[in-house]
């Protein structure tokens, strides 16, 4: 994990935030490797979920809301943690995590082991408040929102009529949300600012169960098919004391990171739940007709519920690999193919003969297709290796045979396997090995 977290930095994925001021606490920026990165992460997501479907809709609600959609939706009563402090040492923890949580003074033990008396636990509201307008009184507060699920509850008719859906379909959005954490911690796994990528169906009451799988089938592959290994992942099963008092059944995926398994995505079927309290709370008719039974009803809703920085961080550790090469300990990012920030790197073996020119052009070409990286300093040896650091999956050099024939080599970042490709077949022999 360590290593992997100062790949990071070193070569630009993500850093700690306002570092040159010493950072804030658990937050991160992401460099221009961990931005394409993720933005390869929405992308493939949003695919699978709204342009690959008919069924499903996009949205992107505003992260203020309206103050009484957390009564309502009982974020503000409900959405705390249980917080103790070490009056010896004043380090905070989450009352429930106090097993697995390590005194900052003495690290190889718990806190409850290490001596320090714990105050009794308080219940902590993990929302982030601020004040809407120049006045600074208990009529301004807002709320940052915790999850972006309740922008989509709260827009359930105004996305329904408009892109003339039915029952069932499925409103999906990515966005950020915030929790004061009062645990954050293992690099991105845990932050008070992080992205989700929720996605809410509504279903007739009675089908529940049978979308309830489907999706739960539908999440696990989308796992696989970003090449997340198998064996790592499983399913958790809510248990009766874990369940949400508004959930009928609920299952996470989870990832076996370093420091164990954790978990990566929430599949829930949350009822009418929301969709009852909102109508409740505001005087909305929010129930749909059901052409059927010539009835009203409020759907139910199974939501998918997954952190965009988690899926990153699944991605960056399930990727990352150290092996030995010729007596050389080679660090690559087995990134699959579609996330991958650059697709392709070219080099021209030496800077002359007019290798740069042609290298430069073939670079050019490619762009239309491709991210692509020009490198070319340093030996050529070395420069492979900045390109599996960083998970490129294919790199192309020009050399004294280009000029002859107009081939180049092809290099493969996992086996390194090299083959000659005539220089104008590049755009379909990348194709065809990238899968995209
Ligand atoms: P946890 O038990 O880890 O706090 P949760 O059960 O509260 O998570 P949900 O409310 O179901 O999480 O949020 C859905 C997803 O959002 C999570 O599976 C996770 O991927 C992501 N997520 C939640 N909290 C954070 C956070 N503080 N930092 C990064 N990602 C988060």
């Amino acid at each position: 994990m360590d290593r992997m977290v100062s790949l990071c930095k070193r070569r630009g994925f993500v850093f700690p935030s306002s570092e040159i001021y010493g950072g804030l606490g658990s937050t991160w920026d992401y460099g221009p490797l961990g931005a394409e990165l993720k933005r390869n992460i929405k992308d493939i997501w949003w695919a699978a979920m709204v342009h690959q479907r008919d069924d499903i809709e996009g949205l992107d609600a505003a992260i203020l809301m309206h103050p009484r959609v957390w009564e309502t939706s009982g974020h503000l009563d409900h959405f705390t943690d249980p917080l103790v402090d070490c009056k010896t040492c004043k380090a905070r923890f989450r009352e429930d995590e106090l097993d697995s949580a390590r005194c900052p003074r003495k690290p190889s033990k718990t806190p409850k082991e290490c001596g320090g008396e714990l105050t009794d636990a308080r219940q902590f509201n993990l929302m982030f408040k601020t004040f809407m307008g120049p006045v600074e009184d208990d009529s301004a507060v807002i709320y940052m929102r915790p999850e972006t699920a309740q922008g989509i509850y709260v827009n359930f008719l105004n996305v329904m009529g408009p892109a003339r859906q039915k029952i069932p379909f499925g409103i999906a959005q990515i966005g950020k949300a915030f929790r004061n954490e009062i645990t954050p911690g293992n690099f991105i796994f845990r932050t008070r600012e992080f992205e989700q990528m929720e996605m809410q169906f509504f279903v007739k009451p009675g089908e529940d169960g049978r979308w309830f799988e489907y999706w739960r089938e539908q999440r696990w592959q989308w796992y696989l098919d970003i090449g997340i290994r198998e064996e790592k992942i499983r399913w958790h099963e809510h248990g009766p004391g874990e369940l949400a008092h508004y959930a009928r059944a609920a299952y996470d995926i989870e990832y076996e990171f370093p420091f164990g398994w954790k978990e990566l995505e929430g599949v829930h079927n949350r009822t009418d739940f929301d969709l009852s309290r909102h109508a409740e709370a505001t005087g909305k008719d929010l129930s749909v007709f059901d052409d059927e039974n010539k009835k009203k009803f409020i759907p139910f809703i199974i939501e998918t519920s997954a952190g965009c920085d988690r899926t990153l961080l699944t991605v960056l550790v399930d990727a990352y690999a150290e092996e030995e090469v010729r007596g050389d300990t080679r660090v690559v990012m087995r990134f699959h193919p579609r996330l991958a920030p650059y697709k392709v790197a070219v080099f021209p073996l030496v800077n002359r003969d007019g290798m740069p020119d042609i290298a430069g052009r073939i670079a050019a070409d490619l762009r239309r297709h491709f991210k692509v990286f020009y490198d070319d300093k340093g030996a050529v040896g070395r420069r492979y290796r900045r390109q599996d650091e960083i998970g490129t999956p294919f790199a192309i050099t020009v050399d004294s045979d280009t000029l002859t024939d107009q081939t180049v080599t092809l290099r493969d970042r996992d086996t390194m396997a090299q083959i000659r490709v005539p220089s104008d077949a590049l755009v379909a022999a990348l194709h065809e090995r990238l899968h995209i």
